[in-house]
């Protein structure tokens, strides 16, 4: 049964501005409810008023497959389909699953100012500006209702200090009828979510390199999300490096904790980076993970379930757009079922994030 609706609103991870990471989601089969959350925020807005506006731009009839779409690619080809990056065994659906979101009466802004208004919780993975720009670009759009952002320690100080700071943006906390809020996590500590209240939510700390200056430890965030109805699950991950590079158990972590207390098949979902194909030498992955970190890592996972993978869906997210003949989102894929194939765990279903699309997982 699916849990979970997972929209896409950015996948990028750079360098190029916009598009980047930003993930809605909401419980599957809640058509017409305002339950969402949004974990990062490197897009927001500009993508809803676009993923609206394509909706009211097709034709009834064109409105449900969605597989032979084209996906801008300017690589090899100026557009792929939507089957290159997609594992048909998933259920993908263009746009937002939300037939109530059909511009009727409003214009495109005005719907879309209203869909973003309905997001009330931002889980934010960690503070680098291409997880939070929209965030802040956005906020001047927020209404009475108002917002909360939440994330472990370091990335709510961060925010706080570093963005809205009356120089970078105006201090909008300061106000004191604020509409913005933020929220600390405690680490590996269960966080009731208020939008969705079937939701528990767990924050892990990862490794995410070190700091330019000083070499100083860097730190994300992976987020288990877990529907207290049905007991799925769904893993969604910012930025992070393989234990292989940190030297430091952050991800072994993650794996034992599922293994030890969620059963495999109740994993719906991996939404996992990785940033570069294999090739990418170690000095210059930064903290991010490429096809073969993500493998030694699924390998991991089924070293700790003591079982093949098979049929677990990973979404990769996160791939950084840079110069090379093919579209490195079609090598990562492939290196990541070769790989994933000689090593032996499982058949995995690897699909490519897709900005503006939702999978139902
Ligand atoms: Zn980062
Ligand atoms: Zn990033």
């Amino acid at each position: 049964m699916s849990t979970f609706e997972f929209t896409v609103l950015g996948a990028s991870g750079g360098p190029s501005e916009g598009g980047t990471q930003s993930m809605l989601l909401r419980e599957h089969g809640t058509l017409g409810s305002e339950k969402w959350i949004c974990v990062d925020a490197g897009s927001g807005l500009h993508q809803l008023m676009s993923m609206l506006a394509k909706k009211q731009r097709l034709a009834a009839n064109e409105r449900d497959s969605c597989m032979g779409d084209r996906i801008e690619s300017l690589y090899r080809n100026m557009e792929e389909p939507l089957s290159a990056f997609i594992d048909r065994r998933l259920h993908v659906l263009r746009g937002l699953n939300s037939s109530e979101l059909l511009v009727s009466e409003d214009n495109i802004i005005c719907a879309a100012l209203k869909m973003f208004n309905k997001i009330r919780e931002y889980y934010i993975t960690h503070p680098h500006l291409d997880h939070v720009a929209a965030l802040v670009i956005n906020s001047p759009a927020v209404k009475a209702e108002g917002k909360t952002i939440l994330g472990l320690k370091s990335t709510v100080d961060a925010l706080k200090e570093h963005l809205f700071n009356d120089v970078i943006w105006p201090d909008l906390l300061a106000e004191k009828s604020t509409p913005l809020d933020f929220n600390v996590l405690r680490e590996l500590k269960v966080h009731k979510c208020v939008s969705v209240p079937n939701w528990s939510i767990l924050p892990f700390p990862v490794s995410h390199g070190q700091t330019v200056v000083g070499r100083v430890p860097n730190f994300s965030t992976v987020y288990l999300i877990k529907d207290q109805r049905t007991d799925n699950c769904l893993l969604v991950c910012g930025d992070l490096e393989s234990d292989l590079i940190s030297g430091k158990p952050y991800l072994s972590n993650v794996w034992n904790y599922l293994s030890e207390n969620i059963p495999f098949n109740r994993i719906t979902g991996i939404v996992m980076e990785c940033s570069s194909p294999s090739s990418t030498e170690k000095a210059h992955l930064y903290g991010h993970m490429s096809s073969r970190y993500v493998v030694h890592e699924l390998k991991q996972l089924s070293k700790a379930y003591d079982r093949p993978l098979d049929g677990l869906k990973v979404i990769i997210i996160h791939v950084k757009m840079e110069p090379q003949e093919i579209d490195p989102r079609l090598t990562i894929l492939e290196e990541l079922r070769s790989l994933a194939s000689m090593a032996g765990i499982g058949d995995i279903i690897f699909s490519i994030a897709i900005q503006g699309y939702t999978f139902i997982l």
